[in-house]
């Protein structure tokens, strides 16, 4: 079984999306295992966005995750990885498709509802990021 890390970002909370996001990936028979709400901070983020801190707009990325806690979970399944990306539909909401979660609900590239790990290797790291 794979496991993903998945984060319910400051807009899915504050739109009350919660149970719609996980409603999705329970209905293609994932499972949540472990699951927190927590409030983000610079350093957490730094580290999990460490590939986007030097980009202009990281301080706003910043200042979004922040904005209100955020609930951290972890999603468990046969290619848990790979099929919850899919899910989710590529970063910019605008161009995700219908049907994904990101194309029915987010907004834009920044405002797109949900992290979700992109790899088995992050996903390793983003769970012991996350869950010490
Ligand atoms: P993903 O979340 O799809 O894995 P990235 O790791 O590239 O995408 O980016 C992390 C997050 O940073 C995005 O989900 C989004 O919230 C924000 N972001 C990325 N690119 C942009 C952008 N061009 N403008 C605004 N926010 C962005």
């Amino acid at each position: 079984m794979e496991k993903s890390l998945i984060i319910l970002k400051p807009d899915c909370m504050q739109r009350k999306l919660v149970g719609q996001v996980i409603s999705r990936l329970e209905n293609v028979g994932l499972k949540p295992t472990a699951c927190k709400i927590i409030q983000l901070d610079d350093d957490l983020l730094k580290e999990h966005y460490a590939h986007l801190i030097r980009l202009p707009f990281f301080p706003e990325i910043v200042e979004f995750m922040t904005s209100t806690p955020v609930m951290v979970m972890i999603f468990e399944g046969e290619n848990a990885v790979e099929r919850i990306r899919n899910i989710l539909g590529p970063t910019d909401s605008q161009k995700a498709p219908a049907g994904t979660i990101r194309g029915d609900f987010g907004l834009d590239k920044m405002c797109n509802i949900a992290h979700a790990s992109d790899n088995k290797d992050s996903a390793e790291k983003e769970i012991a990021r996350f869950f010490r």
